[in-house]
């Protein structure tokens, strides 16, 4: 952090900045100009609020040189982070390849689309238990019922399970059932729910918020990790623009930015991103291309009936020749499926 005071501060204002930095525990490097002094903060500024300083009567503007976030950051961790769930890794070269239903509808239907997704070359199993609606009355997910569905599937299918937490409340029972807990666009800046997500024993899959810049989004991550959970991988999904003929704009520059800036891996979910089946197959081929670590896609055996996100989700065949088409472009940049 760089205080810049204003044109012919007095020596003795100078000092009393001097002492205000340091009662925040930071040292000092003062650079004194002709007409301007700069006062250089050294230690760890993360958690020092720049208005503590801009308030000062000397001071003319407070520049932070260092992101605010550490564990999350790349400058502290160069190499990519690999993270284990349930024996499947992701990152630093290993694609998570998620599929499943928007939400859990009945034990036949997750079953049969997870023998299809498996069959196809997925490595995950996903499906919403509690779903998070914008209409109060639109189907809210089987809730605990769903999720024991989905259990019984893994064990008849073997594919580790990824679902979304939206409650706190939940966490003991998502940490004995649930291999990667999802938390969903709505809820990344619910600070209170991450905070809880320390006590998760499961690695956490990170959407991004649905209007949240990338360093917002590295910060929910960061709360995440400050709370004793390093086990984050990110999922851009979409975000809000001006455009409404698809659902979201899917920001592919995401991917790199977010490798250049943090460690975690980055997958990308390319159905809630469009809001259109058609959209998937190009969207995830460009996505894997850009070095995204996985995709996360909805896969349904019956569309046209589904009780969530149907016409964005892939019907099996689909998703099985668009697997096919991944794993072309996985081996050219040197990707494992
Ligand atoms: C989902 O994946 O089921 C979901 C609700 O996604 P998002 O939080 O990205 O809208
Ligand atoms: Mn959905």
């Amino acid at each position: 952090m760089i205080i810049v005071l204003k044109p012919h501060t007095t020596e003795e204002n100078v000092v009393r900045v001097e002492n205000l930095v340091k009662k925040h525990g930071l040292d000092t490097h003062i650079v004194r100009g002709q007409e301007m002094t700069i006062i250089g903060c050294i230690g760890d500024t993360t958690a020092v609020d720049p208005k503590f300083f801009e308030v000062d009567s000397s001071v003319d503007k407070v520049m932070h040189v260092q992101e605010p976030y550490k564990l999350a950051n790349r400058a502290f961790h160069p190499e990519n982070s690999v993270i284990d769930v349930s024996g499947v890794k992701v990152g630093d070269g290993h694609l998570a390849l998620i599929a499943g239903p928007c939400s859990i509808e009945s034990y036949d239907q997750v079953l049969e689309i997870a023998k299809a997704v498996k069959a196809s070359g997925a490595n995950m199993l996903r499906g919403g238990a509690f779903k998070p609606r914008t209409s109060p009355y639109s189907f809210q997910g089987l809730g605990e019922e769903g999720l024991d569905i989905l259990c019984k599937v893994r064990e008849e299918v073997g594919l580790p399970i990824v679902t979304e937490l939206m409650s706190a409340d939940y966490i003991d029972l998502f940490n004995e059932k649930v291999d990667l807990v999802q938390i969903g666009a709505r809820n990344m800046q619910n600070f209170d729910l991450l905070k809880q997500l320390g006590k998760l024993k499961r690695p956490v899959l990170l959407k991004r918020g649905l209007n949240a810049t990338f360093d917002e989004w590295i910060m929910a991550a960061e709360y995440i990790m400050a709370s004793g959970n390093e086990n984050v991988i990110l999922c851009e999904r979409g975000i809000r623009t001006f455009e409404t003929f698809t659902r979201n704009t899917l920001d592919l520059q995401s991917i790199p930015v977010m490798n250049r800036k943090t460690h975690l891996p980055i997958i990308v979910d390319p159905s809630h991103a469009g809001g259109k089946w058609w959209l998937v197959e190009p969207m995830s081929k460009a996505a894997i291309a850009a070095g995204a670590d996985g995709l996360m896609v909805e896969v349904h055996n019956d569309p046209e009936c589904a009780l969530c996100d149907g016409a964005q989700s892939l019907k099996p065949a689909k998703y099985d020749a668009l697997l096919k088409q991944v794993r072309q472009i996985a081996d050219v940049i040197g990707k494992t499926m």
